[in-house]
């Protein structure tokens, strides 16, 4: 918790949000961007601690903490559960919205995820913003922007969240308590994304992946290994975006070794990331590099995830050695 106020308080957005309501001045609605959507959440649950608490935020009175507990009687969260915002959802935030607050001056609405709504669902909550009801704020929150309604958009005032640096997500892992290694890799993975950083450094199976797709990387030399290199990835073929998300780090990797040793990411993975880079000219890593986008648009249209991996390592291997210079 001290650690994420740190990370929260540091930041431009919540500089700007402080100064307006410490004057006084409250919007009615406001798009808050993000990359990463657990932070966005924990980012808008401090605004909200900011907008209610008699201090102004102090995140440590009564009211800050029902705010962080989720429990508060003015604060409402959806979508309710896990699951996207439903009609029924945005029904309950029309109808309700004009209620006056139970305790303080003001009310809250936090609303994750907002870019999956439909425009039609978007369209909806468009009158309520377009005549906002008193002492009523509504945080939207999206980490796809382009997907939020021009006219809904119009109604708020953007708040976008700092992007966090790789070494930033660093300091905030280790603080955490995550060890250096362990926390490079997941920053790498998670590109200015602190808190889903923190929850794939919390999943054992996650380093489990790593560590076999790049000892799969290492050891694909020739069309003998393809067989075992395409089993190898095919047993992560159930969360295909977070294989290729991992294949990418490595290859990117590789070719920033190329170019600049000290830019690399993954410093402690360093000699297995030189072992990779010696087996592939730059020219061949740039290639991989487009290949695994292509694969990325196939498993989003839900190609066959083993018949996607086989062409996959076969064309790497290609590539590889067409593009020997
Ligand atoms: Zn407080």
């Amino acid at each position: 918790m001290e650690q994420l106020t740190r990370l929260v308080s540091g930041t431009k957005a919540f500089e700007s949000l402080w100064k307006q309501f410490s004057a006084d001045k409250f919007a009615h609605a406001y798009l808050v961007t993000s990359a990463d959507p657990v932070y966005l959440h924990e980012f808008l649950v401090y605004a909200s601690a900011m907008a209610l608490c008699p201090k102004g935020g102090c995140f440590s009175c009564v009211t800050c903490k029902r705010v962080f507990a989720l429990g508060h009687v003015d604060v409402h969260v959806y979508p309710k559960g896990k699951d996207k915002i439903l009609v029924s959802d945005v029904n309950e935030i029309v109808g309700d919205c004009f209620i006056k607050p139970f305790e303080g001056e003001r009310k809250v609405y936090i609303i994750n995820d907002f870019d999956t709504m439909s425009p039609v669902l978007q369209n909806k909550l468009l009158k309520t913003l377009e005549e906002p009801p008193e002492n009523t704020i509504f945080f939207l929150g999206a980490t796809n922007e382009s997907a939020v309604l021009a006219t809904i958009k119009s109604r708020c005032q953007h708040v976008h969240v700092d992007d966090t640096s790789f070494e930033e997500v660093m300091k905030y892992l280790t603080n955490s308590g995550i060890n250096e290694v362990d926390a490079e890799i997941a920053a790498g993975f998670c590109n200015n994304r602190p808190l889903l950083a923190e929850q794939y450094a919390k999943d054992k199976s996650f380093y489990k992946m790593f560590d076999d797709v790049l000892d799969a990387i290492k050891n694909l030399d020739s069309s003998k290994d393809a067989l075992l290199c395409s089993a190898k990835l095919a047993s992560y073929a159930s969360k295909p975006q977070r294989l290729l998300q991992t294949l990418l780090l490595i290859y990117r990797e590789a070719l920033v070794y190329h170019s600049n040793e000290d830019m690399l990411l993954l410093k402690h993975k360093k000699n297995d990331i030189l072992c990779i880079r010696q087996k592939y000219s730059q020219t061949a890593l740039h290639n991989v590099i487009d290949l695994l986008s292509k694969a990325k648009v196939k498993f989003e249209y839900n190609c066959n995830a083993s018949a996607v991996i086989d062409t996959l390592v076969l064309s790497i291997l290609e590539v590889k050695h067409i593009c020997q210079k």
